[in-house]
């Protein structure tokens, strides 16, 4: 068997064409959405997804304006330009680019963002109201993973799912939503014994460890669904994910490439969530 491919960039690219629609009629009220995005540092993969963000915005007709603090500016300069743009009505999202630096509290930026601009989904306000069933908005990555599942017709409605990580950005908000479509899941991390006996039992199999090839062909259920979160730059230069891809794709039903599966999602997300937040806040003005 070889696995269906998954592929996001050609999901984004449909999104993209009916976001377009949304943004027109946004013109047509007076409002361009605006995404204002930080980012602390020069984190090498950073600069480079805030580019794919800046090129989405520009694709659909969204205003964006990229900041970047040095790694070693006080946590209080990212504080006032967060106040800045909450305040600011023709910023409608607000996207702070993860790793900040470690020594810096975490709740500290996930706490100054205002719920209604965080098209992220990863302050701790919008991960509460997404744990209580009413989110705000959804994280970026496990939303796009949900809709490269929908997209390609895979059931999650009462199938097995496994997720491999427990990030706050990934792994747990990902737990939550394909148990909000019906899915009975998983969870495994670092301290999992037998992971392999887990993964096994997946019909959808969603790896976010961060670990290079940790998924191998034995550790798939025949037919599943196995989505690679991961993203690793090899020393030849190359992309790769946490999957075995060459030989996972053998045995599984679907599988997402990496580059070209999650990652074009994850920022297709974030412009729909923009649009979202633009239409929300010219609703209510
Ligand atoms: P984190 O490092 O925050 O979390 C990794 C998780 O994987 C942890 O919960 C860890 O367990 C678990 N883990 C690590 N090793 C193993 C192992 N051997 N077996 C089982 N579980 C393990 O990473 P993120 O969640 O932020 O990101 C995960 C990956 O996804 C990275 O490669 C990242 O670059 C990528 N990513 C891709 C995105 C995209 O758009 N495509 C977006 C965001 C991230 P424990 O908690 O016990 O330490």
């Amino acid at each position: 068997m070889t696995a269906i491919r998954l592929d996001g960039a050609a999901v984004a690219r449909g999104i993209y064409s009916q976001l377009k629609a949304r943004v027109a009629a946004l013109g047509r009220r007076n409002v361009r959405p605006g995404l204002a995005a930080l980012r602390v540092g020069d984190d090498p993969a950073s600069t480079i997804y805030l580019r794919n963000k800046v090129r989405a915005c520009n694709e659909v007709g969204i205003r964006s304006e990229v900041h970047a603090l040095a790694a070693d500016c006080p946590p209080e300069r990212l504080l006032a330009m967060l106040d800045k743009f909450n305040r600011d009505p023709g910023v409608h999202g607000i996207l702070v680019q993860l790793p900040l630096p470690k020594h810096w509290d975490p709740a500290l930026a996930a706490g100054a963002v205002a719920p209604e601009k965080d098209v992220d989904g990863f302050t701790w306000r919008s991960l509460g109201a997404l744990l209580a069933g009413h989110p705000l908005f959804e994280p970026c990555t496990p939303a796009g993973v949900v809709s490269l599942l929908e997209h390609a017709g895979v059931a999650i409605d009462g199938r097995e799912a496994v997720v491999v990580g427990r990030s706050a950005i990934v792994g747990k908000p990902m737990a939550l939503l394909l148990m909000a479509r019906g899915a009975t899941v998983t969870v495994c991390h670092s301290r999992t014994p037998d992971l392999e006996g887990h993964t096994r039992r997946a019909d959808i199999l969603v790896v976010a460890a961060g670990r290079p090839k940790l998924v191998s062909a034995g550790m798939v259920k025949p037919g599943a669904a196995v989505v690679d979160v991961g993203i690793h730059r090899l020393p030849d230069g190359k992309l790769a994910g946490d999957v075995d891809f060459a030989a996972v794709q053998e045995v599984a039903g679907w599988i997402t490439p990496v580059p070209g599966g999650v990652g074009p999602m994850t920022v297709a997300m974030l412009i729909a969530n923009t649009v979202q937040a633009a239409e929300r806040q010219a609703d209510s003005r």
